[in-house]
């Protein structure tokens, strides 16, 4: 499918903050061009001096975007990207995209029962504390209809072999998104999870067993494939915009359906 075509002005107007591109392999970025072609203007956020270029890079298709230093586990550096959103979206933001994970290497490389504290403290800080950090910063721009979504996976449900603490950072995430789906409702802000099917990203390396992980998917679900990047993209355009806006707390599976089968 056309990333455009029948999307073209469906966002017209909106405004968007993406956290979490690395590279051209990024969910976050196979998200944010369907969201761009649809019409929202976005602003983007890096990890960081050495991560710039590659995000410059990576969204040069989009001509010179905004661009903000973000190290999630930072307050003050949260406050600033706070300040700068608000000054160049002039108070308003329509949308928020979180697509942030982190566990040290240590962590995924061993049995999970040798996870140590510092390090299963640090996975959800960025994995999943970040979203609440977030949330709590920008909702006051969102005001009468925002949209948050954040991204996620099958180990939170179930123990996906080498995703360890990821999957306990996974589980806090989603049950935060319908923490913060209650909290922000009444201010018309929506909250929602992808959780999307295995994906070759920089992140994704980080999974111990991940190929092993690629070929069982693309076997076992009922698609009888892994999924496309895109594929999350065009569900979380879906997500950003008024055509799920009955929608708020859900976990979204954009997986090929591999999480309705048994092994
Ligand atoms: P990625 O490596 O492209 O993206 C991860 C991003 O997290 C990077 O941009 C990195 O800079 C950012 N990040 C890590 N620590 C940070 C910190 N302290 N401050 C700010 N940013 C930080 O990999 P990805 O696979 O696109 O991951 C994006 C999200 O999608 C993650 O939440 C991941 O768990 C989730 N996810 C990935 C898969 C997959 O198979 N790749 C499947 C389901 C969910």
């Amino acid at each position: 499918m056309s990333e455009s075509a029948p999307l073209a002005g469906l966002l017209a107007g909106k405004k968007g903050l993406i956290v979490g591109v690395a590279n051209r392999n990024s969910i976050a970025w196979a998200c944010a061009r369907p969201l761009a072609a649809a019409g929202m203007q976005l602003a983007f956020t890096y990890q960081g001096e050495v991560m710039r270029d590659r995000v410059v890079k990576t969204t040069a298709e989009m001509g010179e975007v905004p661009l903000f230093d973000l190290d999630v586990t930072q307050d003050d550096q949260i406050d600033r990207l706070h300040e700068g959103v608000e000054q160049l979206f002039g108070g308003r933001l329509d949308f928020l995209l979180h697509s942030v994970a982190y566990a040290p290497a240590t962590a995924m490389a061993n049995a999970f029962i040798e996870t140590q504290r510092a390090d299963w403290a640090t996975a959800m800080d960025i994995s999943a504390y970040s979203l609440v950090a977030l949330s709590r910063r920008f909702a006051p721009m969102m005001e009468g209809g925002g949209s948050i979504v954040t991204m996620s996976y099958y180990g939170s449900q179930k123990a996906v072999p080498g995703y360890n603490v990821m999957g306990v950072a996974k589980a806090a995430l989603e049950a935060s998104v319908r923490y913060l789906a209650v909290d922000l409702g009444p201010r018309g802000v929506r909250v929602n999870a992808v959780s999307a099917g295995a994906v070759n990203t920089l992140a994704a390396r980080g999974v111990a067993h991940f190929r092993d992980l690629m070929k069982i998917t693309g076997e076992r679900a009922p698609l009888k494939r892994t999924i496309e990047p895109e594929e999350v993209g065009r569900a979380t355009l879906f997500l950003a915009s008024d055509l799920s806006s009955g929608i708020t707390g859900e976990t979204m599976y954009v997986d090929a359906g591999f999480n309705i089968t048994a092994g």
